[in-house]
């Protein structure tokens, strides 16, 4: 599973073949290279020292397992490490006893996000759960009409009020028909910046304390790298997400970014854009994105 790190490790180990344990003089290469592996994925570099300390610390106390050489031993002790990071399992999208679940969507412009509330609305669908997809994005009409296009596409209604409306009050006003119509997930668009904004941000908190949605996720474009981080901290320390999903992990990205999100925010990444299709949505499963991010 884990050859190419292996290979990767393997001058490093030469160090190490011939001792019975990890010790810290017999460790530095091989940490070494756990520490490019994860900047060459994108993976931000104060994330990247802090797991690498993790990694070490846990190395330097593992008991030596007979008949497990060491190497074997250390990237296995890596591999754990990733996985727990990420959060060992696939953490489901939140369900409100009462319908219906409020998802609300945050991000910037051009990560997926439209696409992403449409790939969540037919996700849920084929769950059978009913949805209602609501166009808060008023600074881009294309916004709404890409959502109104995508709805029809995947059978799921959107409800708008025009660009001229308040997107507070778009929100709210989307939430009360949901629950008039006893929709069980409402799912809300908003409007991204190229960059992060003051404006974007008060717009999203208070759609956020107007609608008390059970789950804020982050949607991450994994193809920016470094930056997820920063993104990341900001949405999180403004706004408070509950999890994230990754866009464009079908392009050439390492998935880095995973790694950062996660440890940053300490929230899930819950799913996996790989596609521009509506269907191209997965599950997001830590084991799987460890052995994409160590190569
Ligand atoms: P928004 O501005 O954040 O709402 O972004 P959009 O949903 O409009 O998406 C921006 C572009 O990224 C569009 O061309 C989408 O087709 C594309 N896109 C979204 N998600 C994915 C993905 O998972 N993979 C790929 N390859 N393209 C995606």
């Amino acid at each position: 599973m884990f050859e190419a790190l292996a290979d990767r490790l393997e001058g490093a180990w030469k160090k190490l073949r011939g001792q019975d344990k990890i010790s810290q003089s017999n460790i530095q290469d091989a940490l070494r290279e756990v520490r490019r592996a994860l900047l060459e994925a994108d993976v931000n570099l104060q994330v990247v020292k802090d797991f690498v300390t993790e990694v070490e610390t846990k190395a330097l106390g593992a008991e030596v397992i007979t008949g497990v050489r060491p190497d074997q031993q250390f990237i296995k002790i890596v591999h754990d490490e990733l996985v727990q990071v990420m959060g060992q399992e696939n953490v489901p999208l939140a369900q409100a006893d009462h319908s219906p679940t409020v998802v609300l969507m945050a991000g910037l412009q051009g990560t997926g996000k439209t696409t992403a509330t449409a790939k969540l609305a037919l996700h849920l669908r084929k769950l059978e759960r009913s949805c209602l997809m609501v166009a808060t994005d008023v600074y881009r009409p294309a916004a709404i009409d890409q959502l109104i296009t995508l709805g029809k596409q995947i059978d799921v209604p959107v409800f708008e009020l025009g660009s001229d409306a308040d997107p507070v009050e778009i929100a709210r006003q989307g939430v009360e028909r949901a629950k008039a119509e006893g929709v069980d997930t409402v799912i809300i668009d908003t409007a991204g910046r190229l960059q992060i904004d003051q404006d974007m941000m008060a717009e999203l908190a208070r759609i956020k304390e107007t609608v008390q949605p059970d789950e804020t996720l982050l949607v991450v474009d994994s193809m920016t790298g470094q930056e997820a981080a920063n993104l990341t901290r900001t949405f999180h320390e403004k706004i408070g997400i509950t999890g994230a999903i990754l866009t464009k992990l079908d392009g050439d990205s390492r998935g880095g970014a995973a790694l950062s999100v996660r440890h940053i925010s300490g929230a899930p990444i819950k799913f996996v854009g790989v596609g521009e299709k509506v269907e191209a949505l997965q599950p997001f499963y830590p084991d799987r994105m460890a052995s994409r991010i160590l190569g």
